[in-house]
């Protein structure tokens, strides 16, 4: 089921499926929480002990070339990988790590904004707001309690 769908998603992207990428692409279709690169690097050197670090990151540059996955810088240490291609902005927890999917319908609208060069064409956009989710919002509030009631 999961690898006639990474199949499917490797061809309808025109890429030669191959073990690895079904591994890899099967992976993300199914660990939609935005992993990255050495997350599933970790994952698949569980099932697959010969799979090597370069060939997951090889797998997955071709895969975002041909528009099968998204890379999303978070920061400079942090890319993740998205098999949800459709635009669509995100929710980042500094605290915790998580990256959370903001549906925006099929196209994200912005407002204009002003200033860009003129005559350039906009090809995407990527929209991520940054702070703490609700469980880590809660897990401060009660830390701040805690300290608060025994000084
Ligand atoms: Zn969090
Ligand atoms: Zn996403």
């Amino acid at each position: 089921m999961l690898s006639q769908s990474s199949y499917a998603a490797l061809v309808a992207h025109g890429i030669k499926p191959t073990v690895q990428r079904l591994a890899v692409m099967g992976y993300l279709l199914e660990h939609r929480c935005h992993p990255t690169a050495d997350e599933i690097y970790t994952a698949m050197s569980r099932v697959l002990p010969t799979f090597s670090k370069a060939t997951v990151y090889n797998t997955l540059s071709l895969l975002e070339e041909n528009g099968a996955v998204v890379r999303i810088l978070v920061d400079e240490r942090r890319t993740c990988y998205d098999v949800h291609t459709a635009p669509h902005a995100h929710f980042y927890c500094h605290q915790c790590g998580r990256l959370h999917d903001v549906q925006a319908g099929d196209t994200l609208s912005l407002p204009a904004v002003g200033g860009l060069p003129e005559g350039s064409r906009v090809e995407s956009v990527s929209l991520t707001y940054r702070g703490l989710c609700p469980e880590c919002l809660a897990r401060q509030q009660a830390d701040s309690h805690a300290t608060f009631a025994n000084p």
